[in-house]
């Protein structure tokens, strides 16, 4: 009972923890997959402007100290004084790129980086990670992902179009070539937000459960030690019954067999108990039979003694490890035990209750082949109790 409790318990305990792993890792894959999308849009974004940058030609620029004229630009008109204080000087989509780039080093957690695979500008060189997204590009795959730490590194390929061979044919570039690529670096947000509420929902509900589960667990024991002690004890008196004694008095007789220790039984009948009924009426036979069963009980000390009610005014004492003689110190203790009770019954020549008992004894000076033997010799010995006049002990012989 307990273990199967503990049992549901752990299983419990263990479908909550799969669960709250399983929503963790969702919210870290929906946390990624919404960083992968950021990263995605500043890619788009940076290529639209290229293509502005490039559908208009290449646009010209007042020279300044944030734009000096582009040496790795190798085109006829690069520059064009227009007077002493303006010289203008062209901007093509690669140096745009890359003065954007610049910029995101100093503002914000976003890093945009624009890599060629043959770069013409040394600093546009590829990373280590930038490499292995480029030959995954070579490899004909559309972007690159991979988490670094706390960021997420994204990467798309740059494609050679018309108007960038105005500057990359020299390198042997045609339309549709794989000429470098963006890479984003975006911060991964933590998603301490999204994370505490489903704890928290978990949490509830696993104490929910364990609640339930404990709750019932509990009625369910009592429930069973209920139809436990229905199942082993009288009603009317409350001791063992015939059954329990039965399931008892075996191991008792086994273990005196084994360990060659007596055991005895003594078997009890109220005399002339049909009368006390006629006279008294039932109900008060049964308080006299609970009355009986608590001075026969209340008679017993060692620890291993026990009684039960064998029929209706039979009780049975069994008392492992003790002769004959210990047995009949029992029997007469119960005997006082009633005479100072004195319940009054006209209807018997003691004018009061009595009982009439047989004892008989393993390991003295007979053999019993089983604990039924046991009883039916004490059964025996108080049937002579019972001829002889009632209200005495009676030890077995045959
Ligand atoms: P003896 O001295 O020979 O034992 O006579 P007796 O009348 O005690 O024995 P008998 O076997 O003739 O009658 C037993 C009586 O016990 C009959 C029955 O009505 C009564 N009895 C048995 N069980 C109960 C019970 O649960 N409650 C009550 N009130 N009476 C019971
Ligand atoms: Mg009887
Ligand atoms: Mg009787």
């Amino acid at each position: 009972m307990k273990r199967s409790l503990f049992l549901i318990l752990f299983l419990w305990t263990a479908v909550s923890l799969v669960s709250l792993w399983w929503n963790l890792e969702r919210i870290k894959e929906h946390n990624l997959d919404t960083m992968v999308q950021t990263a995605r849009n500043f890619y788009q974004l940076v290529v639209i402007f290229r293509e502005w940058n490039a559908k208009n030609g290449r646009v010209y620029v007042p020279v300044s100290e944030f734009t000096p004229p582009n040496p790795w630009l190798k085109v006829p008109m690069r520059d064009i004084r227009v007077n002493d204080n303006l010289t203008l000087t062209l901007v093509n989509p690669a140096y745009m790129t890359r003065q954007v780039s610049y910029m995101t080093k100093y503002r914000g957690n976003v890093k945009i980086r624009m890599v060629g695979l043959k770069p013409m500008n040394p600093s546009n060189s590829p990373t280590p990670l930038e490499e292995e997204a480029l030959k995954s590009f070579l490899g004909g795959k559309k972007e690159f992902v991979k988490r670094e730490g706390e960021k997420v590194f994204y990467m798309a390929p740059l494609f050679a179009r018309k108007e960038c061979l105005k500057c990359h044919a020299t390198q042997g570039y045609k339309v549709g070539d794989l000429i470098g690529g963006i890479s984003v670096l975006v911060p991964f947000s933590s998603s301490e937000g999204d994370v505490f509420p489903v704890v928290l929902v978990h949490v509830s509900v696993w104490f929910l459960g364990v609640g339930t589960v404990l709750f019932l667990g509990l009625r369910l024991r009592r429930a069973y030690t209920d139809i436990e002690h229905q199942a082993s004890h009288d009603p009317l008196t409350g001791l063992f019954n015939r059954r329990e004694l039965e399931r008892r008095l075996k191991k008792e007789f086994d273990l005196s067999m084994e360990y060659r220790v007596p055991l005895s039984v003594i078997m009890c009948d109220i005399d002339h108990f049909k009368k006390y009924n006629d006279i008294y009426g039932h109900q008060a036979g049964d308080w006299c039979l609970k009355r009986v069963a608590e001075i026969i009980k209340g008679s017993l000390f060692r620890p291993g003694d026990f009684c039960a009610r064998y029929g209706g005014e039979e009780f049975v004492v069994v008392l492992p490890g003790s002769a004959s003689k210990g047995a009949m110190r029992v029997a007469e203790r119960i005997v006082d035990a009633l005479k100072r009770e004195n319940i009054p019954h006209k209807g018997s020549p003691f004018g009061r209750v009595t009982l009439s008992m047989g004892i008989a004894t393993t390991q003295e000076n007979y053999t019993f082949a089983s604990a039924e033997d046991l009883i039916k010799a004490a059964d025996e010995a108080l049937y002579k109790a019972k001829k002889a006049g009632r209200n005495r002990i009676v030890i077995y012989s045959s």
